[in-house]
């Protein structure tokens, strides 16, 4: 409720500031909250004068608010975390097709929406950070393996209702099926060095104050410390290290999930909109997010930055996005009947 009241108060001084201005504008329903959007939106805004009003909150918030508002909804845009949400808002019919190849022809097919409702603006895999000092790499192999004695007491990652958790059990389940999935969860749950707390950074410091000696984290984590202006978090991440599962000559590749836009079905301002689409996906911006937020690019002419470079290249699972939304209730159903808080 509280959240709800201040989504509302947002879009209200939004609607203040630009009630005397006939500018062209936009409006994004977005889950991120980094600063590199904040940026890339203030360039966008002075490029095309365009005016850009941005509401903040959770995926399943903007999802049911989008739905509440119907015909009255403000928004052009969703902005998502998770390919599975973008997935649960074009099943909810909220999303409108965009036409891929007038906006860019240089994104990575494989992370495009078949169906044509969302268009991919970065990707990040679930990897395994790791203290080289306490671990061998040549024991770290597949997510399947994670459920095996040897890494008792060892393993940190955060809670089951975490969103990159659900879509990683998606995945499983869509690869290995649900038996093995619930199993999985349940003897990786038994290898968990502590009960799941914290974000995704804070299992990368749990590493290094030696709480665990693996954690299942995002990439682009790893990246945001090792560039932190703190220098304790700076340390953290010049220490551990990353590994991608599942990269065998027969394996599937490491798990990789988008964040993605969608045009809203009632859209006041389609054409602007997809003006913001392809300016995302345009090499500038797209230079932009990896050399500050550690993201890959999902716009093939554009380079990781250094810092995501020096991991490596990697193998990515080409398993096809949707399915971590099509799989996203039987996962969140697992995670209830498995000993993963
Ligand atoms: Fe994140």
């Amino acid at each position: 409720m509280k959240k709800y009241l201040i989504l509302l108060l947002s879009l209200f001084v939004l609607g203040c500031t630009n009630k005397n201005n006939n500018k062209e504008q936009i409006t994004i329903y977005t889950k991120r909250h980094y600063d590199v959007d904040k940026d890339l939106f203030k360039k966008f805004e002075e490029d095309y004068n365009i005016t850009v009003n941005v509401v903040q909150a959770s995926a399943d918030e903007l999802i049911e608010r989008i739905k509440t508002e119907g015909d009255n909804c403000p928004a052009d845009l969703l902005i998502t975390v998770d390919a599975g949400k973008l997935y649960k808002a074009a099943n909810e019919k909220l999303l409108e097709k965009i036409n891929i190849s007038e906006i860019n022809t240089s994104i990575n097919q494989n992370l495009i929406d078949k169906n044509g409702y969302w268009v991919p603006i970065t990707y990040r895999s679930r990897v395994i950070a790791y203290n080289p000092e306490k671990v061998d790499i040549k024991d770290l192999s597949t997510y399947e393996d994670l459920k095996d004695s040897k890494w008792k007491n060892r393993i940190l990652v955060r809670s089951s209702s975490n969103a990159y958790n659900q879509a990683l059990l998606s995945s499983l389940i869509a690869h290995n099926g649900k038996n093995a999935t619930l199993d999985w969860a349940n003897k990786i749950s038994d290898n968990f060095a502590r009960n799941p707390k914290g974000n995704d950074r804070d299992q990368i410091r749990a590493i290094y104050a030696n709480v665990g000696d693996i954690a299942i984290v995002n990439s682009y984590y790893i990246g945001l410390l090792k560039s932190s202006d703190d220098e304790y978090d700076k340390e953290i991440g010049n220490a551990i290290k990353v590994f991608f599962p599942n990269q065998g000559e027969n394996e599937r590749g490491a798990h990789v999930n988008i964040s993605g836009i969608g045009l809203l079905k009632n859209s006041p301002n389609k054409e602007n909109a997809l003006k913001l689409i392809k300016f995302l996906t345009s090499e500038y911006a797209q230079n932009y997010y990896t050399n500050n937020s550690f993201e890959y690019p999902v716009n093939l002419n554009v380079k990781p930055s250094n810092i995501v470079a020096e991991w490596g290249e990697f193998k990515i699972d080409n398993l096809d996005l949707n399915e971590l939304g099509i799989k996203r209730k039987q996962a969140i159903e697992i995670f209830e009947k498995s000993k993963w808080d």
